[in-house]
C-alpha cells in the first residue's frame, strides 16, 4: 500500500518524482504529494488522484533536483490535504514520506504532546516527524542518526524517504516490513517502493532489507544496519521491460493482463514443463523437493486472490501428489498459534511478494524450524527473499489492481508443483504424468480460445450490469474459481457477490434466489457435472437467472440456462485455469458498463504491505 518515490540527481525533481507516482498509483490513490528541496523545502500535496497534484505542479512549478513523492492509502486519518504525505517537521527543515503504520503512535503521540508538540494531521506517521524532531531536540544528533534512533523507539512498519532542507545532497530512507529499492544512475538516484517508477532510468538496483536504513548522495551511497555498521550491498539487475509496465493500447491495465494470459501462462511453464520425463523441473525447487515430498502436510498461506489460486493448489496437490494440504488466511495464521509438526512445509503465495500478512507467516513458520517456500511475481521482492526457496512466476508486472494473469499463473506453477511432487513420490504413472503435461502445455492455446469469445461474455455483461447481487457457484477445483469470480466482481464493479461450493446452496443461499438474482454455475463435464446441473435446476425451479460455463456439448444446458459460456476441455485438475477466464471478462465488463474505475477501485491499492 502507499508508493513512495524519491530523486537525487541533476534532473528537475518534480518530473521524475510526478512520472514515479503515476506508476506506482496502483498501490494507493487516496491523495498524493511531493517535497521539493532548492535552497527551501517545498511540499505540496492534494486528495485524489496523482493527475489533480501534477496539474497543481504543471500551474505552479517547483524547481529542484532533490525530492521525495508518495501516493497514499489511508490507514490513519481520511484520505484529504492536510493528511497527505509528505509531513513535516515543525520548524519545516525537513519532510517525510511514509508507508506501513507506526502501531504505537498513540502512546508516542501523548508523550510528544505533554512535551508540547503540536499535530496538524491525524495521520500516524506525523507523530513519526515529531518523534525524530524530539529526538534531535534533545540529542543534537544529525538527521540520519536521529532517524535510525527515533526508528528504534518505534513498533510497527515502515519504509519512509526523507529530505532536509539543511543539507540538499542527501536523501535518507529506511524499512521495515515495507518495500523499497534504490534505483542507480549516473551521478543520479531514485527511490522506489518497487522497481515500476525506477526502470525507465536505470536497471542496477539495491533492494533495502528490513532495520536497513540508506543516505544517498549524488556521489554515492551507503547502507547501514540498526546498529549502524555499514553495509557492502549487491547490485541486482532488473528483469522487467518499461512497456511492460504500460498499457499498450488497451485501455485497463487489466483488460491488458487478462489478454496477456496465453502469454503470460505460457512463460510460467518455460524450461520447467517438458514432454518426457522428468516432465517438470522447477529449479527454484530443485534442492528442496526431496524435503518437500516428504513433508506430511504442507499448509499454504495467502491473501486475497492467491487465497484462491492455493484451494485450487489443495486440489491438485493431494489429487496428484497425495500429501494432506491445508490452505490458511496468511493474516489469520499467526495469530491462532499454529500447530506446526517437524514434518510440515509451508507454502507461500503472494503476486507482489510484499504482502505485510503473507510475509508475517513466513516469520512465523521460520521461528518454529518450518521450512517456508515461496511463489512470487515480483524478482527480488521481500517474500521472494526471505523464504527458504521458491518459485517466481514470471507473469510479468501486474498493474491493475483486480489480480488476474497472476491466478492464472499462480495456479500453473502449483499445477507444476503437483506433478513434480507425484513424479517423486511415484503416485502417476508415466503415462498419466505425460497425459497431465500435455493438457497442461495446451492451456495457453485454450485461454485464447476463451479470450477470442470475449465479445459474447460483453453481451452478457450488458444484460446483467444493472443487477445488485450475484452468486457464484462451482465444485471441486472450480469452487475457489467460483470464490474468485465473486472477488472480482466485487473488487471493480462493486456489485455484492458471493461464491459458494454449488452444493453448499441448498444451505442458505438458495432463500437469496429471486427472478432478479443472475447465478453463475462453472458446470465443467467432469465427475461433478450431474450433480451441478441438479443445482441448476434448483435454481431455474425459483426464477433465478443462470449464466453457464461449461464445456458440455451442446444440449441439455443450452435450453435450462439462459447463457451458456462454452470453454475448451482439459482435464478435470486444470479446467479453473480455463473457467476462470470468463469470470475475470464478466466482471471486467460489468465494471466498465457501470462506469467504475477498473485499474483503481476504490479503497482498494495492489500489494497490501500493512497488516
Ligand atoms: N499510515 C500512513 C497513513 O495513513 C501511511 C499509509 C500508507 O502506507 O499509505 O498516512
Amino acid at each position: 500500500m502507499c508508493g513512495i518515490v524519491g530523486y537525487i540527481g541533476e534532473r528537475e525533481a518534480a518530473d521524475v518524482l510526478i512520472n514515479g507516482l503515476t506508476r506506482l498509483e496502483y498501490r494507493g490513490y487516496d491523495s498524493a504529494g511531493v517535497a521539493i528541496v532548492n535552497g527551501s523545502l517545498e511540499v505540496r500535496k492534494k486528495k485524489g488522484k496523482v493527475k489533480t497534484l501534477s496539474n497543481d505542479l504543471a500551474g505552479n512549478v517547483l524547481r529542484g533536483k532533490l525530492g521525495i513523492g508518495h501516493t497514499r492509502w489511508a490507514t490513519h486519518g481520511p484520505p484529504n490535504d492536510i493528511n497527505a504525505h509528505p509531513h513535516t517537521a515543525s520548524d519545516g527543515s525537513f519532510a517525510l514520506v511514509h508507508n506501513g503504520i507506526i502501531e504505537n503512535y498513540t502512546s508516542l503521540k501523548e508523550r510528544l504532546t505533554n512535551q508540547g508538540y503540536t499535530f496538524s494531521t491525524q495521520t500516524d506517521t506525523e507523530v513519526l516527524v515529531r518523534l525524530i524532531e524530539d529526538v534531535r531536540n534533545s540529542t543534537g544528533l544529525s538527521l540520519g542518526k536521529a532517524i535510525r534512533q527515533a526508528l528504534s523507539q518505534v513498533q510497527g512498519t515502515y519504509g519512509i524517504a526523507v529530505v532536509s532542507n539543511d543539507d540538499p545532497d542527501m536523501l535518507i530512507a529506511a524499512r521495515k516490513g515495507s518495500p523499497l529499492i534504490l534505483g542507480i544512475g549516473d551521478g543520479e538516484y531514485f527511490l522506489g517502493s518497487d522497481a515500476a517508477p525506477i526502470i525507465e532510468y536505470t536497471r542496477k538496483v539495491v533492494y533495502l532489507n528490513d532495520g536497513e536504513l540508506i543516505i544517498v548522495r549524488r556521489s554515492g551511497f551507503t547502507v547501514y544496519t540498526v546498529d549502524n555498521i555499514a553495509l557492502d550491498k549487491a547490485i541486482h539487475e532488473l528483469e522487467w521491460d518499461l512497456e511492460q509496465i504500460e498499457k499498450g493500447g488497451y485501455d485497463h491495465f487489466m483488460l491488458k493482463e487478462i489478454m496477456e494470459q496465453p502469454a503470460s501462462i505460457q512463460n510460467a511453464m518455460r524450461g520447467r514443463l517438458f514432454k518426457k520425463a522428468p516432465y517438470v523441473v522447477l529449479g527454484g525447487l530443485f534442492d528442496v523437493i526431496d524435503k518437500l515430498k516428504d513433508a506430511d502436510r504442507i499448509i499454504i498461506c495467502a491473501c486475497g486472490t492467491s487465497w484462491h489460486a492455493a484451494l485450487v493448489g489443495e486440489y491438485m496437490i493431494e489429487a496428484l501428489a497425495r500429501i494432506p494440504v491445508e490452505v490458511e488466511y496468511a493474516s489469520e495464521f499467526r495469530y491462532r498459534n499454529p500447530i506446526l509438526r517437524k514434518n510440515a512445509a509451508v507454502l507461500v503465495i503472494s503476486q507482489s511478494g510484499e504482502t505485510a500478512d503473507t510475509l508475517a507467516a513466513v516469520k512465523e513458520a521460520q521461528s518454529q524450524g518450518i521450512p517456508v517456500y515461496g511463489i512470487c511475481n515480483t524478482v527480488g521482492s521481500t517474500i521472494a527473499r526471505e523464504t527458504d526457496a521458491g518459485v517466481y512466476l514470471h507473469a510479468g508486472p501486474e498493474i491493475g489492481v483486480a489480480s488476474t494473469k497472476a491466478f492464472t499463473a499462480q495456479v500453473t506453477v502449483l499445477a507444476q508443483l503437483a506433478l513434480m511432487l507425484s513424479n517423486r513420490r511415484n503416485v502417476l504413472t508415466d503415462k498419466e504424468l505425460k497425459n497431465y503435461t500435455k493438457h497442461l502445455l495446451a492451456i495457453p492455446g485454450q485461454i485464447q480460445q476463451v479470450l477470442d469469445g470475449a465479445e459474447s461474455i460483453l453481451k452478457i455483461a450488458e444484460i446483467y450490469r444493472y443487477a445488485n447481487n450475484f452468486l457464484y457457484l462451482g465444485r471441486g477445483p472450480n469452487f475457489p474459481v467460483a470464490l474468485e469470480g465473486a472477488l472480482k466482481l466485487k473488487e471493480i464493479s462493486y456489485v455484492h457477490a458471493e461464491g459458494y461450493p454449488a452444493a453448499e446452496m441448498k444451505h442458505g443461499p438458495i432463500a437469496l434466489i429471486d427472478r432478479f438474482m443472475p447465478v453463475v454455475f462453472i458446470a465443467m463435464n467432469d465427475s461433478s457435472y450431474d450433480k451441478v446441473v441438479s443445482n441448476i435446476e434448483e435454481v431455474v425451479a425459483r426464477d433465478g437467472n443462470v449464466i453457464a460455463v461449461t464445456d458440455a456439448p451442446v444440449g441439455h444446458l443450452d435450453t435450462l440456462c439462459q447463457h451458456v459460456i462454452r470453454i475448451p476441455t482439459t482435464t478435470e485438475l486444470f479446467t479453473p485455469l480455463l473457467s476462470v477466464i470468463p469470470m475475470q471478462l464478466i466482471s471486467y465488463y460489468i465494471a466498465v458498463l457501470r462506469g467504475c474505475h477498473v485499474d483503481q477501485p476504490r479503497n482498494l491499492a495492489k500489494s497490501v504491505t500493512v497488516e
